[in-house]
């Protein structure tokens, strides 16, 4: 039986990165990822400063100094600082990210569907791959959660079109709650702009129906929909010599949906966990102070339809006031 020091699943943000910094580390690493090509994948391509100073410049579609944040009573036009927020083709990050993988040392094979996993082995296109780590890095619907028997009862749905429309401005709304708790997000790209909405319920539908009427209302083209589940439920990473990484573990915000810099950073600190055993993983515990006090405001925005509006109309004012930026970006934590 063919055998690898660490098979990874999935060659997203989080495998890529876990198989770039393992193959530094002088492990003997297989990725295998179920697509043909790496990269393409349903996404807004929205990031955060955090991601910068990892993400090369070639890769940035448009950097964005201001936001255009709506609520129901008020338009405001959010001067990021020195905070910036970029939008990233994922299609060339995953390219990169898999040549930086491969340059290090680390195997990357497509069309590889891992189909069974077992104690010490995984089925792949009907042949066994024999491991001594195995690291899920294979998104939201996760066969390696499945069998670590870990379910998955958080989610949110994102939905969006990928527009011929295009828009200058970065914008979020946060004005309507009627039906569901959600946010709104106009991320401008070269050549196309993502349009989408965030939401807290299993009705993709209603979000769909709610996303057209804005396109509507903005006179955006409605091109190439897209919808998936985006995994918050976070149980765990690290089980013997088996570890999650990235959405399947859960590690993205429950609030704001924003899942690349969380998936690239436990990838690289489930990689430094395998390299080193009393690894501390500083950074992961980071993102889980983060995460959790982000989703502590999520559970009092859910008690009642009205809240929301209520802190979106009242308090979110003073507070962007008092910090004079952006909210989002007060959870720097560089992975270079
Ligand atoms: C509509 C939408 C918009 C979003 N916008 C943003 C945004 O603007 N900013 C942001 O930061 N985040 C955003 N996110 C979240 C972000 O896309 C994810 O958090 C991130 O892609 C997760 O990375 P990952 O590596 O964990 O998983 P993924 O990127 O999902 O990669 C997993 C890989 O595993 C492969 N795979 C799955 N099963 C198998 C198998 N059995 N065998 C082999 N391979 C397998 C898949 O093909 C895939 O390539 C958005 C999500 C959605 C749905």
């Amino acid at each position: 039986m063919e055998k690898y020091e660490v098979v990874i699943i999935g060659a997203g943000p989080a495998g890529l990165r876990a198989a770039r910094v393992l193959s530094e580390g002088g492990k003997d690493v297989l990725v295998l990822e179920k697509n043909r090509i790496i990269g393409p994948t349903v996404c807004a391509g929205g990031l955060t400063i955090k991601n910068f100073d990892f993400v090369p410049k070639n890769i940035i579609d448009k950097t964005f100094n201001y936001m255009v944040l709506h609520t129901a009573k008020r338009t405001y036009d959010v001067d990021m600082g020195s905070h910036p927020v970029f939008t990233v083709d994922r299609g060339k990050l995953g390219q990169w990210m898999s040549k930086e993988a491969q340059k290090a040392g680390a195997e990357v094979r497509t069309e590889c569907r891992v189909s069974e996993i077992k104690d010490d082995h995984v089925l792949v296109n009907d042949k066994e791959i024999g491991y001594d780590y195995l690291v899920g890095a294979n998104g939201s619907n996760s066969i390696v959660r499945k069998f670590l028997s870990i379910p998955v009862n958080k989610t949110l749905i994102a939905v969006q079109y990928m527009s011929k429309t295009p828009r200058t401005d970065l914008e979020i709304f946060l004005e309507d709650f009627k039906n569901v708790i959600k946010y709104d997000w106009i991320f401008p790209h070269s050549g196309f702009t993502s349009i989408g909405m965030g939401g807290w319920t299993n009705n993709a539908a209603m979000l769909r129906r709610s996303l057209d009427e804005l396109c509507d209302k903005l006179s955006v083209e409605k091109t190439k929909f897209e919808a998936a589940h985006i995994n918050f439920d976070y149980r765990g990473f690290a089980f013997g010599n088996r570890f999650l990484a990235g959405d399947a573990a859960g590690f993205t915000s429950g609030l704001t949906g924003e899942g690349i810099y969380p998936t690239i950073l436990s990838g690289e600190e489930v990689a430094r966990g395998i390299l080193n055993k009393s690894y501390a993983y500083p950074g992961i515990k980071h993102l889980l102070k983060t995460k959790s006090s982000q989703e502590n405001l999520l559970r009092i925005l859910s008690i009642n339809r009205s809240i929301p509006q209520i802190v979106f109309n009242n308090f979110l004012p003073l507070l962007l006031k008092r910090r004079n930026l952006c909210i989002m970006i007060n959870n720097k934590y560089s992975i270079v």
